[in-house]
């Protein structure tokens, strides 16, 4: 943890890195981006294994800088988490991914899921319910056409997270268990929590047919996945025998640059037909 002496606020400190400089920029213009909306969403489809159908998208955030382009997430959430802007960016994710995801249905085209990313610090606050509620409300979209995407490491508070998960999926909306495999839950202790499915880390995709063990533990995931009626979903595929891997195993969507990267609704809206046409 940081001091909170003079010197971690004397900003020209000569041992200071760039890196640390660099954010400092950075956050006092993520105030700004706030103020004038700059942040977009890239949508990246999900599909199903088996019959190719369109089952959801991801809602991915980037920040469309007015100077330096645009930024990936990892570039500013974790600043946006330690300022507190990530309450706002957040908000303003699940407001637009459901209305965008509404448009979508207005506009005749077959419905589908929208996942939502979450911080950990948005799990953590109880206000989260009444965010979800009112982005709902506010978009018309039937609560079953979102999702929210939170980590193992969110639920590890056990004591508040049966209770937080028990409140959102009473709201009708579905509930991923991301990059799964990465942190430290079992599959017998998820079985205490209202989530619909599990999405296979990429780190383990990536392993498929280039060693025994990704592949194993891709396997065991699936089957014992499937045993507790959840859903499972591989992100990260990028090649052809990735992806027959994963329909022998019968895993039952997947994700990845080989159908698409994350893109603008528009492009969406535009390369659709081809989309689902793997
Ligand atoms: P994530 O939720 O695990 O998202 C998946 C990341 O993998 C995305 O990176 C996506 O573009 C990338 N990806 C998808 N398919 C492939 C593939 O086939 N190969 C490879 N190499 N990568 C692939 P992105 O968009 O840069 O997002 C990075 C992380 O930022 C996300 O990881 C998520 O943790 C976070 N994030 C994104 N949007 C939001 C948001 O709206 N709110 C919050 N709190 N976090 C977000
Ligand atoms: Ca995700
Ligand atoms: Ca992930
Ligand atoms: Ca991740």
């Amino acid at each position: 943890a940081k001091g909170r002496g003079l010197n971690t606020y004397a900003l020209y400190s000569p041992d200071m890195n760039i890196t640390t400089r660099e954010q400092i920029v950075l956050e006092s213009s993520l105030r700004k981006a706030i103020e004038n909306e700059e942040f977009r969403l890239f949508y990246q489809p999900q599909v199903d294994i088996s019959t190719g159908e369109l089952k959801g998208v991801e809602a991915l955030v980037r920040w469309m800088h007015p100077s330096k382009g645009l930024i990936p997430p990892n570039d500013f959430i974790p600043i946006a988490e330690e300022t507190g802007f990530i309450h706002q960016i957040d908000t303003w994710v699940l407001r637009t991914a459901c209305r965008q995801n509404k448009k979508w249905q207005d506009q005749g085209f077959p419905h589908f899921r929208v996942s939502v990313n979450l911080s950990s610090m948005e799990f953590l606050d109880d206000g989260l319910v009444d965010v979800v509620k009112e982005a709902l409300n506010e978009s018309g979209l039937d609560p079953k056409y979102l999702d929210l995407e939170i980590t193992e490491t969110m639920t590890m508070n056990v004591d508040h997270a049966i209770p937080m998960l028990r409140n959102l999926s009473s709201l009708g909306i579905q509930i991923s268990i991301d990059d799964f495999g990465t942190g430290y839950s079992s599959l017998s202790y998820l079985k205490n929590f209202s989530i619909n499915r599990l999405k296979i880390d990429q780190s383990f995709v990536r392993d498929i047919s280039k060693d025994a063990n990704g592949t194993n533990i891709v396997s065991v995931i699936i089957a014992m996945a499937h045993s507790m009626n959840l859903e499972v979903v591989a992100e990260g595929v990028e090649q052809k025998e990735q992806l027959r891997f994963l329909q022998v195993q019968k895993c039952d969507e997947v994700q990845g640059y080989y159908f698409s990267r994350p893109i603008p609704a528009e492009e969406f809206e535009q390369s659709f037909p081809e989309l689902i046409a793997k």
